[in-house]
């Protein structure tokens, strides 16, 4: 096995149509290439003017990916962490707003000095040297860029253009670009066409790049004319076309690009020779119990205020394909609109009927928060599984405040700055916070698990380390009566000074975190929590009659 001596690059480009699995592509040859014994990262570049998607709706943007180190980044970082199994960092995600925005600070430190401050070379150059910077990277031998946006967009060229002269400047067989495209079938015609594919390989031929590899997504399998045509109106040998298929699973995309050899073509064209075989046995097991799982269904219900856009929930709906693998069912989702619950006859019996368990997500502002407290309650009292995360720990805490503890006024001051009983309010230091951007408690910070609990069930540890995105925290002042009414803080910061985790001692299972378990959940490593909750969902589905929790709840007195 011989090391490169300079780290290979691979560009990830998309034609055609948006959203056809660029991030996944990454994420499945990044992880070929790691089990072939390379050092690999994936980063990916956004062309968008925002410095980090961290101010974006989720409507726009899907959910915010949070690496250890704080930065707020595009779930494919999600993707890549979950593929590969390492973290990605602050450094993983660099969008165009972060590229001006260095230029612009640069010229007004004078350091352009006399020059006229352009595009090309400036903007060109500062992305370059972004790259040489993430290159250094020690031990590094392939770095894979994805480049987020579809070809032809305006936006994405200073990318492409830097790209170009990386190309130029590294030589033959160090840079390598990956375009990935779409052929859609038409069933009239019973046919696969290949032309969006042609005009998308000449508009990258338009601005100076060849792809080398083609990675072509559709329904239907491509065959071997197929790929011969693509390659002939694409100057590319046919073996260069690879097809990419649906697949079953996303966790399957690896195992066909193997199949399709796309890892043996990149290691060919970048030089590396004698790499062992990949080791894929464990990964295949986790798909053949993703797609066969022998323990039957159980059904989750994820209440949130996004419910029309799946990707807002990104990683928390991997983790619980994650947490199906490992508890060997199928787990399948119901998304619910909190706001429906605020409707004065709204039928909760209904709306979780054949729902074994129910997680309360993450979230903003107050939309929705009053329908997500009316859900916590029905399963808090129907002894239904519960999992609150971020938001959905601060919506069990104002529940409990309000329907156990005796404060019907109990809020959070995100949600009404002049509460009665502020249950959860703004973290001491973000009090003089004024913008927006990055300004959150974020990333990773440690965790103390009380012995006993069921988070210690879980996680069997008694420190843990876990991701955090929010301003608002748990009011220390209601600890005592929340305390004496049944709650256990089972998870605090190692000076006891932030509530880090709830949960009900007189309950099947009701756990809620101030941290983001799903973004640490990987295919290797099955996030506790997420099991242990689709674990209660499953022993909840087969069986036991529901018991009315409220009747059980241990007495308390008012404030
Ligand atoms: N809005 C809440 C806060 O800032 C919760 C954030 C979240 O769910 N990520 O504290």
């Amino acid at each position: 096995m011989a090391r490169p001596k300079n780290v290979k690059h691979i560009f990830v480009t998309g034609g055609v149509i948006s959203s056809i699995g660029k991030g996944i592509l990454s994420a499945s040859l990044g992880m070929l290439l790691k089990s072939r014994g390379l050092k690999v990262t994936i980063q990916k570049y956004d062309p968008y003017i925002n410095v980090d998607p961290g101010t974006m709706s989720p409507y726009q943007h899907g959910e915010v990916y949070v690496t250890d180190d704080g930065a707020e980044a595009d779930l494919d970082l999600g993707h890549y962490e979950r593929f590969l199994d390492d973290a990605t960092s602050q450094t993983s995600n660099l969008t165009m707003g972060r590229v001006y925005k260095s230029v612009i600070d640069k010229e007004r430190n004078g350091d352009y000095l006399g020059a006229t401050v352009q595009v090309v070379p400036h903007v060109i150059d500062e992305i370059k040297d972004r790259m040489a910077e993430q290159a250094k990277n020690s031990n590094l031998d392939v770095l894979i860029t994805e480049i987020g946006g579809t070809i032809g967009d305006i936006e994405s060229l200073p990318f492409l253009e830097a790209m170009r002269q990386m190309k130029l400047d590294m030589g033959d067989g160090n840079l390598l670009n990956i375009h990935l495209t779409f052929v859609p079938y038409i069933k009239a015609a019973s046919e696969l066409k290949t032309k969006p594919t042609q005009h998308s390989v000449k508009m990258l031929l338009g601005v100076g790049i060849q792809p080398d590899i083609l990675v072509c997504r559709s329904e239907k399998q491509l065959s071997r004319e197929i790929k011969n045509k693509v390659g002939h109106f694409c100057n590319l040998n046919e073996y260069d076309v690879i097809g990419l298929s649906d697949c079953a699973t996303i966790y399957e995309v690896p195992l066909m690009l193997l199949q399709e050899q796309l890892d043996l073509r990149v290691l060919k064209k970048l030089g590396l020779k004698g790499f062992q075989e990949p080791d894929l046995e464990y990964w295949r097991n986790f798909c053949n119990k993703v797609k066969f799982p022998t323990g039957g269904e159980v059904t989750v219900g994820i209440c949130g205020k996004y419910t029309e856009y799946p990707d807002a929930y990104k990683s928390i709906l991997e983790s619980f394909i994650h947490a199906g693998a490992s508890n060997n069912v199928k787990v399948n989702v119901k998304l619910l609109r909190a706001e429906d619950a605020e409707e004065p006859n709204f039928d909760f019996a209904k709306a979780l009927d054949g729902v074994h368990g129910l997680l309360v997500a993450p979230g903003f502002g107050d939309r929705g928060t009053e329908g997500k407290v009316k859900y916590i309650q029905y399963v808090r009292e129907k002894n239904i599984p519960f999992f609150g995360i971020c938001l959905g720990m601060q919506c069990a805490s104002i529940e409990f405040a309000r329907n156990v503890c005796g404060m019907p006024e109990a809020n959070s001051t995100e949600f009404n700055k002049r509460v009665r009983f502020a249950i959860i309010d703004l973290m001491e230091h973000q009090k003089k916070v004024k913008e927006k951007g990055g300004s959150m408690r974020l990333g990773s910070y440690p965790c103390i698990i009380t012995e006993g609990s069921k988070a210690h069930a879980s996680y069997q540890k008694f420190l843990v380390n876990e991701r955090h995105r929010h301003r608002y925290e748990f009011n220390n002042e209601y600890r005592k009566i929340f305390e004496e009414s049944g709650m256990v803080f089972s998870g605090t910061s190692p000076n006891g000074e932030l509530i880090e985790i709830i949960e009900l001692k007189n309950h099947r299972w009701f756990v809620a975190v101030q941290f983001h378990p799903e973004l640490k959940s990987r295919v290797q490593k099955v996030h506790p929590l997420f099991h242990g909750f689709v674990e209660a969902a499953k022993e909840y589905r087969q069986g036991s009659h529901q018991t009315d929790m409220s009747v059980e709840m241990p007495s308390f007195t008012p404030l």
